[in-house]
């Protein structure tokens, strides 16, 4: 293999990398200016680079690796089946075992009125999945002016055309322009940034969603086809809806009889505590996204689960869906995702999320609210965020949004730990083998790497 020609060469790696590697999201002059991190090995909660630092990953791969790294039997799973039948496609009437076990799996675990799913091999095309199937659901019940779909601003559903278009973040939509129509943009229940002053948590819930109705009725509910959502905004910087959000908006759907997507591909597969965040916060979504962590990352797999209203639409109509992906159900990605189902059920990380993980993260985060740079710090589930601002309370931006956040992330990653930063907004998602050790060790890192930022930018904070 040519990686074992590089061995111990960090240096050569990273300028091949400069060379011939695009990497996604990336501004690639100070990447190339940079160089890469080059990540070798993994093994329970930690990664190593090539310069032999370990690294506890706190973001689990990308919201990904919930059943942590090493896990040998899911290689064992994917050998077995690699051998069995590698590959075969399921567009010529053709089938497989481990797809039709999968999908009995996930019928099993999804709310009990979804019982059918569609595969692909990401988020992203989970996600344009679904909107074609929204659509042409909504033409085979004689309604096809409904295609309007409403979601949110900084959204994140994916990055391909259409599902970066439903998605809310003007630089994702910058490089897709014209941005596909059809999709509008609804504020997102960001109370720390959205919230007025004296509004209470609850009420302002309530005026977020209630800014999804406004959306229906602007574009005529007779033209609005569903409204897309991450129960909990993730790459927009885990943005935790208040409790009354979610019931309210389903009370909107309800009423203008339209259908609810939950893109399920960060909070799918237990990261709320619930198999399915929509569980967690009482939704009924119609079609739920999935991908990430069905397979804990250890093959790339997605897909869109169907309520029966979609799916005996579909069963009930002589007309094609004109769509599909190669790799749909693709065996051996099934077949690892079986068995990474089986670890969470044999190990109840679900419910340990629930019990043991969440309350877990809460504690951590809540150590820092108090620091001089931290304005608010918030987590759901085992998912996290520190928000970082120069003046905590008036809530004051750093200038350039990003600078500060980039400044904590690589201190972090100099102490040996990752979070995320959006913008200036510290996120994580740990897997959900996180013990004592490994909060006790963020807690000293995430420590050390907030007093380090707040060296550096300390003439830019009001005390
Ligand atoms: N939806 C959500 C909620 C996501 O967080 C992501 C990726 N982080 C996607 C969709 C897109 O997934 P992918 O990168 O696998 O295409």
């Amino acid at each position: 293999m040519a990686t074992s020609r590089l061995k111990n060469s960090t240096t050569v790696w990273r300028d091949l990398d400069a060379l011939h590697h695009l990497h996604p999201f990336s501004d690639h002059k100070s990447l190339r200016a940079s160089g890469a991190r080059v990540i070798v090995r993994s093994d329970g909660p930690y990664i190593w680079d090539s310069e032999g630092n370990r690294i506890l990953d706190g973001m689990a791969g990308l919201w990904t690796t919930n059943v942590g790294y090493g896990r040998a039997e899911l290689a064992e799973a994917a050998r077995e089946q690699m051998l069995e039948l590698p590959f075969y496609n399921t567009f010529f009437k053709t089938t497989h075992p481990p797809v039709i076990a999968l999908s009995q799996r996930l019928a099993e675990l999804a709310p009990p009125h979804i019982n059918q799913v569609f595969f692909g091999s990401s988020g992203s095309e989970s996600n344009d999945t679904a909107i074609r199937l929204i659509r042409h659901y909504w033409a085979l019940k004689g309604e096809p002016r409904r295609r309007i779909i409403i979601s949110r601003k900084n959204a994140y559903h994916g990055s391909t055309i259409a599902a970066g278009s439903m998605g809310g973040m003007s630089h994702v939509h910058q490089h897709s322009y014209p941005v596909y129509e059809g999709f509008r943009h609804a504020m997102d229940p960001y109370w720390y940034g959205e919230g007025r002053d004296g509004e209470s948590l609850e009420d302002f819930g309530i005026r977020a969603a209630r800014d999804i109705e406004a959306e229906i009725l602007a574009a005529g509910p007779e033209n609005v086809a569903a409204v897309a959502a991450e129960p909990v905004q993730g790459a927009g910087g885990v943005k935790i809806p208040p409790s009354s959000y979610w019931p309210e908006v389903q009370r909107i759907v309800d009423t203008y009889g339209v259908l609810l997507l939950a893109d399920e591909v960060i909070t799918g597969f237990g990261r709320l505590g619930t198999w399915f965040a929509s569980d967690h916060y009482g939704i009924r979504p119609n079609l739920i996204t999935f991908a990430k962590g069905v397979t804990s990352g250890y093959l790339p797999l997605s897909g869109v689960l169907v309520d029966d209203r979609i799916g005996e639409a579909l069963m009930g109509h002589d007309d094609d869906f004109h769509h599909g992906y190669t790799f749909a159900g693709h065996p051996v990605a099934c077949a690892v995702a079986l068995k990474n189902l089986e670890i969470m059920e044999r190990e109840r990380l679900v419910p340990r999320v629930a019990e043991y993980g969440a309350p877990a993260l809460a504690r951590l985060l809540d150590k820092f609210r108090n620091h001089p740079l931290v304005g608010e710090v918030r987590s759901v589930g085992m998912m996290g965020a520190i928000e970082l601002v120069a003046d905590k309370r008036t809530r004051r931006r750093f200038e350039e949004p990003g600078r500060v956040g980039l400044i904590c992330r690589d201190h972090f990653f100099r102490e040996g730990f990752i979070m995320r930063a959006v913008f200036d907004t510290m996120v994580c998602a740990p897997p959900f083998t996180w013990e004592d050790a490994q909060f006790d060790e963020a807690e000293r890192v995430i420590r050390r790497a907030l007093d380090l930022t707040l060296a550096d930018v300390a003439e830019e904070i009001t005390a």
